[in-house]
């Protein structure tokens, strides 16, 4: 039987940890604790020898005991269509490998992003990091000095995306330490932070970090990751609440996933859910053709079509923009919703 952990106290900085590393990392567990049969999986479940698995316990309580085909447990369970090998499906899909230092790309002209911490708190099957050589990537100490010489030096870059991983990996005082290092660059003036992890793991979103996102020299934007209505549970829409008390600008970017979320309903739901909870819908991207992902496409005939139905059932600025990242591109390319 899965509940939600009890020591997920508001404010309490390493009650996320603790979680964390309590987190399921064995599919048999997991599927027990399901009240599924792990046997019915088969060999499927060996995937995770291609990408591990990883599922915060707070994140595994929203899914539904029993349900194999549960929205939340499809984007974390490994499967054995990871095995298939597909057409135009690779390790690095969106062509992010090369930046001009360990752990700093500058893709667009007035962003950098920096990839802060190497780990997630969950590893999502469709990750288009699944291959990432992030053990290249690691940022400390001289990478950060090196990243912020670069961003010295550059005075079109206007704002610091922080993702990784998920930069929320990063302790709160870590975090502090960053703030306190980039604050002297007078030409910064956001800061964008990417991260699923308070959705997976609510409790990361403590008193300290929302005291030092609202403390913070520069407009503060979170990106959050939710594909799914039921991912919006209320300890995370609590958390979201004193987020935007803050100041904190919220938006989500949600990917399009079939078998999850590849439903008018389901999506006309989570805007309505998002928008209830402070956040703004901004992107619907596409799938990233990372290899062992194929079996979530969604084709693009069938996104414009669930774009169309947004469209007639929710306000302008409730549906999201559907976008694929292409690599090369200088920026996300958005998808014509004619449908053709
Ligand atoms: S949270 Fe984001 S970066 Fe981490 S595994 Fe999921 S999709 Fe990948």
């Amino acid at each position: 039987m899965i509940t939600r952990n009890s020591h997920s106290v508001q404010g309490v900085d390493r009650a996320w940890q603790r979680e964390l590393a309590e987190a399921y990392r064995s599919p048999v567990e997991l599927l027990t604790d399901l009240q599924l049969d792990p046997a019915e999986f088969g060999q499927g479940l060996e995937a995770r020898r291609l990408f591990p698995m990883l599922v915060p316990k707070a994140f595994a309580a929203a899914m539904r005991p029993g349900d194999a085909q549960d929205p939340l447990l499809r984007q974390v369970l490994p499967v054995g269509d990871e095995f298939l090998v597909a057409d135009g499906f690779g390790p690095d899909p969106i062509g992010e490998q090369d930046g001009p230092m360990p752990g700093l790309l500058h893709k667009y002209q007035s962003r950098v992003l920096l990839m802060l911490r190497t780990g997630c708190a969950v590893n999502c099957r469709y990750c288009f990091r699944r291959h990432f050589p992030y053990a290249d990537h690691k940022v400390g100490a001289t990478e950060l000095a090196q990243a912020h010489e670069y961003i010295a030096s550059d005075t079109r870059i206007n704002e610091l995306l922080l993702s990784g991983g998920d930069p929320l990996m990063a302790r709160d005082d870590h975090l502090a330490e960053l703030v306190a290092r980039f604050s002297d660059l007078p030409h910064l003036k956001r800061l964008r932070i990417h991260t699923r992890l308070p959705v997976v793991l609510p409790s990361r979103i403590t008193d300290q970090l929302v005291n030092l996102l609202a403390d913070a020299p520069w407009q503060v934007v979170m990106v959050l990751h939710i594909n799914h209505p039921n991912e919006l549970q209320p300890e995370l829409v609590a958390g979201l609440a004193r987020l935007k008390a803050a100041g904190v600008t919220l938006l989500n970017q949600a990917v399009l996933l079939k078998g999850v979320n590849d439903h008018a309903d389901t999506l006309v739901a989570l805007a309505e859910g998002l928008f209830d909870a402070g956040v703004l819908p901004y992107y619907l991207h596409l799938l990233d053709r990372v290899a062992g992902a194929a079996h979530f496409e969604v084709d693009e005939d069938r996104a414009r079509a669930l774009m169309a139905e947004q469209l007639q059932r929710l306000p302008g600025f409730l549906v999201p923009r559907l976008v694929r990242e292409i690599a090369g591109e200088a920026s996300k390319t958005p998808i014509d919703l004619k449908l053709v």
